[in-house]
């Protein structure tokens, strides 16, 4: 089938990301959120990314022009009457989840796509909430979505042939390069990664070093580009605890709980970088 309209549900740093993809490799992008203000707010932030592109050479202003004119944001999924695919991107909830999908199931049209950006919730069990879970389908991308090369394509147990490989498709339009994994919790990069920054907030607990000890010992031990307690703060804390409690839950063992220093955290409000403060000040 062939994609041209995408309407993103969830414009914060992974919704945004993905509309400017979209927009990028030359799809028109519906943008919605809670409300109006917040998806133009994703729509702004997209203009200064742009803008830091033209300012380093990498982007002239007729390109910008031509992204930002095909981004728009709307008051509500209403606006998803005429896509060929919806992007869920919004807070890592189930139970939000969920009921988004039967209003992005009831607002798009019969031939839409419908997929997810979960990090972690099953794509079976977010599919059931719809009246096509044929047409469910994980699309797991990474943070920053403009920087970051792979997407994760889960195949929920009902999703189709024609689903999974229109996904892949668009995936690759955007510049992505797709890996399948299987419809288990965390699927594969959250399923490694995220008990690696969980065990780095139980380091910080039980002070085997600083924050900022941790996140060099890290870097340079292991080579790893940013800390775990930095990677923490940018992938946001709240959305790490979520992932543990998934993993935790679902897979029933006592190894993927979530440190109760994470948990201060984000009853604290202190998500990270969104919040302008987790582990380090921002
Ligand atoms: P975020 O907090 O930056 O954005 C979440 C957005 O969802 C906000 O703009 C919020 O207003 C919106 N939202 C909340 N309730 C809504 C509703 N009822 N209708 C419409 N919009 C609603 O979070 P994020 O980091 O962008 O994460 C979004 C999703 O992407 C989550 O499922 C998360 O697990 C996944 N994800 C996150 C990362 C990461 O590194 N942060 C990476 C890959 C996937």
């Amino acid at each position: 089938m062939a994609i041209k309209k995408i309407g993103v549900v969830g414009t914060g740093q992974m919704g945004a990301g993905i509309c400017q993809v979209a927009a990028q490799a030359g799809y028109d992008v519906v943008m919605s959120d809670i409300n109006l203000d917040v998806a133009q707010k994703g729509k702004a932030g997209i203009g200064k990314l742009l803008d830091k592109a033209i300012s380093k050479g990498k982007m002239d202003e007729a390109a910008k022009k031509s992204i930002m004119d095909r981004l728009h944001p709307v008051e509500s999924m209403a606006a998803f009457s005429d896509v060929d695919m919806g992007i869920e991107a919004a807070t890592e909830n189930m139970q939000l989840k969920l009921k988004i999908f039967k209003d992005l199931d009831a607002a798009c049209p019969a031939h839409a796509i419908l997929a997810t950006n979960t990090s972690s919730i099953s794509i079976t069990y977010i599919a059931a909430a719809t009246k096509k879970p044929e047409k469910v389908v994980g699309m797991h991308f990474m943070n920053p979505v403009p920087v970051m090369k792979l997407v994760e394509i889960i195949r929920g147990l009902a999703t189709d042939d024609e689903t999974y490989n229109a996904t892949i498709e668009a995936s690759r339009k955007m510049g992505k390069t797709c890996v399948t994994a299987s419809d288990a919790p965390g699927f594969i990069v959250n399923r490694i990664l995220v008990p690696m920054l969980n065990e780095a907030v139980f380091a910080l607990q039980e002070n085997l070093g600083t924050p900022q000890d941790i996140d060099e010992a890290i870097k340079l031990g292991l080579n790893h580009p940013m800390g775990p307690l930095a990677l923490a703060d940018l992938i946001g804390l709240d959305t790490c605890l979520a992932i543990c409690e998934v993993l935790h839950t679902k897979l029933g063992e006592d190894k993927y709980r979530p440190c109760p220093l994470l948990r201060k955290y984000v009853d604290a409000g202190w998500l990270g970088r969104k919040t302008g403060r987790g582990f380090y000040k921002y």
